[in-house]
């Protein structure tokens, strides 16, 4: 039987942040599932096949982190963190062990229903490859499949390295990426502590993009955690 609707599964151990969750998230027509505890959260994951998770880090039985890397080991459900610590070391542990965004506790549901897009529009990106679209925002034009960048209808010439930058950013757009993950996709897996690599060639790229860059309006700082480009 066809799925009607984008099921999700809430792994959440405060009820009245789960009623809430579950509420709200019915009424945009979902179809939620709640589950207490990570052990609980994790048979959830495997008999519902869910759309999407929404995953508290503190949960009584387990870390949250290791929820996510468990999932991760056989599923890309997109997986987005509450959290209720300000620890952006947490946060980076989450999101570099496969999470897809983080919201902090206290959260409004505007802001978790953007997320939620974003990761969903990721999910099925994955599954039909569509790269051929051309990416746009602000006065920014990226056109993966050629290569080419436009500012305000202007090309903007990039060097190689600049270009991989932005088209990770691009094929990233509207999810927060750690510095870990971006040194990875676009140095490689051995220049992940490289962090000073990533601030120069993103200074760089706000010098060429950005009306102000330091002020930047396209490609955010998270602070502590990593980028995000706008959408
Ligand atoms: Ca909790």
């Amino acid at each position: 039987m066809a799925k009607s609707y984008p099921v999700i599964i809430i792994i959440e151990d405060d009820p009245p942040i789960r009623r809430f969750l579950r509420t709200s998230l019915a009424t945009q027509g979902f179809s939620v599932f709640e589950a207490e505890t990570g052990k609980q959260g994790m048979v959830e994951a495997g008999v519902r096949k869910p759309d999407l998770i929404i995953l508290d880090l503190g949960l009584p039985d387990m870390d949250g982190v290791a929820v996510i890397k468990a999932i991760r080991a056989w599923s890309n459900v997109p997986i987005i963190i509450l959290s209720a610590r300000s620890s952006e070391q947490h946060k980076i542990d989450a999101l570099d062990a496969g999470a897809d965004d983080y919201l902090m506790k206290p959260f409004g549901f505007g802001e978790l229903m953007a997320r939620i897009r974003v990761a969903l529009r990721h999910g099925s990106r994955l599954a039909d490859n569509g790269d051929a679209e051309i990416f746009s925002v602000e006065n920014l034009k990226v056109d993966l499949l050629n290569r080419l960048v436009w500012l305000d209808g202007e090309e903007v010439h990039l060097t190689p390295i600049q270009y991989r930058l932005l088209s990770v950013m691009v094929k990233h757009a509207g999810k927060v990426l750690t510095h870990r993950q971006i040194l990875k996709e676009v140095w490689g897996p051995s220049y992940q502590d490289n962090a000073h690599y990533l601030r120069i060639y993103m200074s760089q790229l706000r010098q060429k993009l950005e009306a102000e860059p330091t002020q930047p309006k396209i490609l955010l700082t998270e602070s502590g955690v990593g980028y995000r480009l706008k959408i």
